[in-house]
């Protein structure tokens, strides 16, 4: 099958970009087309325009956003693999952004366009949970700043605008050590569930500032505070880790679909989350003594 006809309209800024989404009803941006298009064929979307960003200048890259970054939203997955600041400043969207898709698909596939895709187990959503980051929205309004928790609303649903754009992901510092862990039926898949977690081990072995998220345990990704407080100052003894997991599957509402069944799901969360936290701990205590 082919695309409905649509208009095609290529701006090359952003202002015209968003002057664009606004005199266009219908009209979607066009990212790194690696949903869109396929989404297009099989019309399950049937947009009267689109608006290409590759063209729209300043729209990607990657810059110090004080002890954070701030992430262009047309900043392609394989940027993020080999940026030297993502390295150093956000290792865990670094260790994650390898699991999506293949090498083509991080070729052209961006972060903006993954965050406005808000596929529930995509990697990017759930890492940028973990991580606290804001998206920033602009419109001829001007620019909203969204945190992820408030953006992301359902399955392939968040709270942005027919009229706005993603222009750019903020990213605060980020704590040095974190844990990533994803089940898939093949390798690049998408996940059937993932674990992210991120915090900073004291000098007494003690950790603080954990931030623990699961994707593929509900229709969006989840942060787990009830598990965090279970955590936060322990040395992540078995008795934390058991407890932070019996938080995790209290609050969780897996789906079942055509990868995995609520009761594996379940059953993977448990086994997944207590993985993730035993190997952050022995992997930092063996770092730092
Ligand atoms: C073979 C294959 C395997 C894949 N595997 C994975 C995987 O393992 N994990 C995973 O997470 N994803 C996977 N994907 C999806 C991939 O991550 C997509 O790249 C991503 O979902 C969308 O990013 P994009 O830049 O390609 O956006 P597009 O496809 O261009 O757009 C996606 C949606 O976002 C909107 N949009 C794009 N940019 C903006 C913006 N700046 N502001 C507002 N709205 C915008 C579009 O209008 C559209 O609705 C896979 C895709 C393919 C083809």
């Amino acid at each position: 099958m082919k695309p409905a006809p649509f208009t095609y309209i290529r701006p090359d800024s952003v202002e015209s970009a968003i002057t664009a989404l606004a005199e266009n009803a219908g009209a979607r941006p066009l990212a790194g087309g690696q949903s869109l298009v396929p989404m297009l064929h099989m019309r399950l979307m049937q947009p009267a325009a689109l608006v290409d960003l590759n063209r729209v200048a300043g729209l990607a890259g990657i810059v110090v956003d004080g002890d954070g970054l701030t992430v262009g939203a047309l900043t392609r997955y394989s940027e993020l693999e080999s940026s030297p600041l993502v390295a150093e400043r956000l290792p865990l969207l670094q260790h994650a952004v390898r699991f999506v898709g293949d090498r083509q698909v991080r070729n052209r596939g961006t972060l903006g366009g993954s965050l406005a895709q808000a596929d529930p187990v995509g990697e990017m959503p759930l890492v940028c949970l973990a991580l606290g980051a804001v998206v920033c929205a602009q419109s001829r309004e001007g620019v909203r700043e969204i945190p992820l928790d408030d953006f992301l609303l359902g399955p392939y649903t968040t709270t942005l605008e027919p009229d706005e754009l993603i222009v750019a992901v903020r990213f605060p510092e980020a704590p040095a050590a974190y844990g990533f862990f994803e089940v898939s039926r093949r390798h690049n898949d998408f996940a059937v569930l993932a674990v992210a977690v991120t915090g900073t081990r004291g000098a007494d072995g003690a950790w603080q500032e954990l931030r623990l998220a699961l994707a593929g345990v509900d229709d969006r990704p989840v942060l787990v505070p009830e598990a965090v407080r279970r955590l936060e100052g322990t040395t992540l003894d078995a008795g934390s880790i058991d407890a932070a997991v019996q938080a995790c599957l209290a609050v969780i509402d897996p789906p079942s679909d055509v990868r995995a069944s609520e009761e594996y799901r379940r059953h993977l969360a448990g086994v997944h989350v207590e993985r993730v936290l035993r190997r952050l701990r022995d992997e930092e205590a063996a770092l730092r003594g």
